[in-house]
């Protein structure tokens, strides 16, 4: 699992190319968790990009999910927190990594099964609660729970234990799979229908599922927590865009995003000042990032020559996120 000072794995998945694509191909999975980038105008100048796991167009669901995410969710069974992130511009593949279709379900829906599998194995009584909610310009919306149009979003809260929360969002107990589907179900049709009335929301905006188990034995309690991300296209990130390194933090279009990139950065290269409290989600996922926590990227790229700007954009943030 992640080594010291190597908190957040990151792994890459390039998709297929669309049928609607020309299929000119700009990137290449090499052995040893190597991608390879081409030079459009000198293929000696290719650029290489090192992971914990790469996967190309071929690689299935399932194949990533028992590799890479199984073990991680199953870490929420001795009280920790883990989180899954999917990173990259819009079409590259996020929701289909995180979420996935009908036919080839991803993450959510296998983290959610996995969960339910491991309750009924074990003789402890979980009770497992989900929230599910939408980060947009900084603020936050429950989307178990439809609100009204002018609605500001959720305040952010520490209670006297200092944990952070978020003061007023739902969190909906699931005895069965079957019950959370339907739940998530329902949920995701309040995000699609806040899209069709602000253009773009949906791929600026960061949709957060988390899974929360909580169990006893007399007066102990224990809690584990996973979080599965549907990150905002990161061509609102560009801050390695020029050459250049920073970009003035109030002009990042989506500052969640931009912090993101600098709390992974911080945490994988065991930097003491980690700026958890510079957005609205790293400050909500402070106590699940930091710590013993442990978190994925998966950075999802599009094969083509077309995105390839996007792409270069894209991995010279996430390289910038681990040790290599
Ligand atoms: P994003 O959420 O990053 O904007 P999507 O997940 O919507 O991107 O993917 C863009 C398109 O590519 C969709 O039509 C999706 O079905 C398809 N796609 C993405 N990844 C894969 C994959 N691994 N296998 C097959 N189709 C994929
Ligand atoms: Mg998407």
């Amino acid at each position: 699992m992640a080594s010291a000072g190597h908190k957040i794995k990151v792994v890459c998945r390039v998709r297929p190319f669309l049928k609607t694509e020309r299929a000119d191909d700009a990137v290449a999975v090499e052995p040893n968790n190597v991608l390879r980038v081409s030079n459009p105008r000198d293929n000696t100048k290719d650029v290489k990009f090192n992971f914990d796991s790469c996967y190309g167009p071929d690689a299935d669901q399932a194949t990533i999910y028992q590799r890479d995410v199984r073990p991680l969710v199953e870490t929420i069974f001795s009280g920790m927190s883990a989180t899954v992130f999917c990173y990259g511009v819009t079409g590259a593949g996020k929701t289909h990594t995180i979420q996935g279709t009908e036919s080839e379900p991803g993450i959510i829906p296998r983290a959610v099964e996995q969960i339910f599998m491991h309750q009924q194995r074990d003789a402890l009584e979980y009770d497992i609660r989900v929230s599910y909610y939408e980060i947009y310009k900084e603020a936050v919306f429950d989307l178990l729970k439809p609100h009204d149009p002018g609605f500001a979003g959720l305040p952010i809260r520490e209670d006297a234990s200092r944990k952070i929360f978020v003061a007023g969002l739902s969190e909906k107990q699931v005895t069965s799979y079957a019950q959370f589907e339907g739940l998530y179900q329902k949920a995701s049709g309040n995000r699609r229908t806040a899209s069709t009335k602000l253009n773009n929301h949906s791929s600026r905006s960061h949709a957060i599922l988390t899974v929360q188990v909580q169990w006893g034995e007399g007066a102990r309690t224990w809690c584990g927590r996973l979080h599965l991300i549907d990150l905002a296209g990161s061509e609102d990130n560009r801050r390695t865009e020029n050459g250049k390194d920073r970009m003035a933090e109030s002009s990042a279009i989506n500052r969640s995003l931009f912090v993101l990139g600098q709390v992974v950065e911080a945490l994988n290269t065991g930097s003491l000042r980690v700026p958890y409290r510079d957005s609205k989600m790293t400050r909500i996922l402070q106590d699940s990032l930091g710590g013993e926590s442990l978190g994925m990227m998966v950075v999802n790229v599009a094969p083509g020559e077309a995105f390839l700007q996007d792409t270069n954009n894209t991995l010279n943030f996430a390289t910038k996120s681990r040790l290599v």
